[in-house]
């Protein structure tokens, strides 16, 4: 499949890595929307989380206790934001899924 992030997580294409393991890829996103912004992905492809189903819980709770250790190591004592958009209305331009995690900056709400 022609997918940008499995090719990321795969290290077919370099990234700027902050965490990785068997199951998810931590790495800072190339068009940066806050002084921290990285994204979380798992290394197996799901279109969005429009896909997720109950049998991602263990996937997704591995997901938030990596952004908020992470987020902790990054000194984001102030708050952070995680955000997934999915489809064409959420803004969703890579069709893997990921989680943004901004930090380090006062964000608006709602966002535009
Ligand atoms: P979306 O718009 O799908 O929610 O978010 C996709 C994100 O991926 C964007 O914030 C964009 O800057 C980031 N991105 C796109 N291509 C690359 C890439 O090749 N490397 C990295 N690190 N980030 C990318
Ligand atoms: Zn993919």
């Amino acid at each position: 499949m022609d997918c940008l992030f499995c090719k990321i997580a795969q290290g077919q294409i370099p990234s700027n890595k902050l965490f990785e393991d068997d199951k998810i890829l931590a790495f800072y996103d190339i068009d940066p929307q806050a002084p921290v912004h990285f994204l979380v992905i798992p290394k197996q492809h799901v279109d969005s989380a429009a896909a997720l189903g109950e049998q991602d819980g263990e996937l997704l709770a591995h997901v938030f206790a990596t952004i908020a250790r992470l987020c902790k190591e990054l000194g984001c004592d102030n708050g952070y934001r995680v955000v997934t958009n999915v489809g064409e209305d959420g803004g969703q331009s890579v069709k893997h899924l990921h989680f943004h995690v901004l930090a380090k900056r006062s964000l608006a709400w709602p966002p535009g």
